[in-house]
Order: structure tokens, then sequence, then C-alpha cells
């Protein structure tokens, strides 16, 4: 009976990346958001990662876990700008820089603009769900007294192909896990 149990982890085949320490680009923090998403693969979780920079450092880490937490909030943005508020000591994050590996959702876009963001910078964008250009541009909402700034298109395709394939091999373990089922459904008869 227990080889009929789907297992409950899909192993990562995307290795983690080695940012160069010397050069804190826009690429050295959507790696570090991009080896987040891969600790959210790793974790069972959709490959989403979130990194924030201040004065040039990544004072805040975080991945998407919703499931781990039951917590329809424990978006990797909501957790890293809980987190960066949390060094910093204030909830205006004013000089902070959001980098995520996906274009951030109308809560985590509010979030952004609540927590004064300077900018976020994502990698792909979400035709869907996106609130930073993709459906709407929260940011430009006319009567915000905040400006946040949004560039998108780091590491765009590397971001999009661990998603895509996280997705599509999750599909392929689900359907294979019913076979087992159907076999044993079959030997009853
Ligand atoms: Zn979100």
């Amino acid at each position: 009976m227990e080889d009929s149990q789907p297992r409950a982890l899909l192993p990562c085949p995307y290795p983690k990346l080695f940012p160069s320490q010397l050069n804190r680009d826009d690429q050295f923090f959507m790696q570090l958001a991009y080896n987040q998403a891969i600790d959210a693969w790793r974790a069972d979780e959709t490959p989403i990662g979130a990194v924030i920079e201040f004065n040039g450092e990544p004072i805040a880490h975080a991945f998407n876990r919703v499931d781990a937490t039951k917590d329809p909030t424990a978006h990797a943005e909501m957790l890293a700008i809980t987190k960066a508020a949390n060094f910093i000591g204030d909830w205006r994050l004013n000089e902070c820089r959001l980098y995520v590996t996906k274009e951030p959702c109308p809560m985590c876009a509010g979030a952004s603009i609540m927590a004064r963001l300077k900018e976020v910078v994502f990698a792909v964008p979400d035709p869907k769900m996106g609130y930073l250009g993709g459906v709407l541009e929260a940011h430009a909402t006319p009567s915000l007294n905040h400006r946040l700034n949004v560039r998108s298109g780091i590491l765009e395709d590397q971001c999009r192909e661990l998603i895509q394939a996280y997705f599509r091999l999750k599909r392929v373990q689900s359907k294979n896990a019913h076979v087992p089922n159907a076999i044993d459904e079959d030997q009853l008869t």
C-alpha cells in the first residue's frame, strides 16, 4: 500500500548559482533570489524567491512558504519585507530594493507600496496575477504619495524555466502517482 502513496517531495534538478561577491549588481541580487527559489523547490513549495538589498547588502532572504505554513500570505516578498523591517528597525523601507523571481501579486505589490520600498525588480512578468505591470500597475495609482520604481527582466529566462519546470514535473508526478492506485483498484475487482 505504501508504494501507491504519491511522493511528497519532487527533487529539484537545478543547481544553485554562485553569484560573484565582487559585482553587487542586479544580476548578483537576482541570483540570490533565484537561489531562494531553489530552496523553495527543495522544500516542496512553488519556486519563488526574494531578496531585499540595502546599502549594497542583502539584508533579507525569503522563499515562498504557503504550503508549509498553511498561510496564504506567506509569499516570498511578504516574508522578505518583514525580515527587512526587523533588520532596519522601521516599517519604512525607503532605501531598500526588493528582488523577486516573479512579478508580485496584488498582495505583495500592495505590501511593497505600504513598506515604501524604493524599487522592486522582478524577473518574470505575470500577465495573470502580476500587479506591477502584468494585470495592473498598482504603483501607478495616481493618489499614491509614495513613488515606487519598478524594473523587470533580470535573469528572466532562468527564473521562468525554474517555475515552469516545477509545474511540469508536478503534473507528471501526480499523473504517475495515480497509476498504482488504478492498478490496485483493478486487482480488487
Ligand atoms: Zn505575492
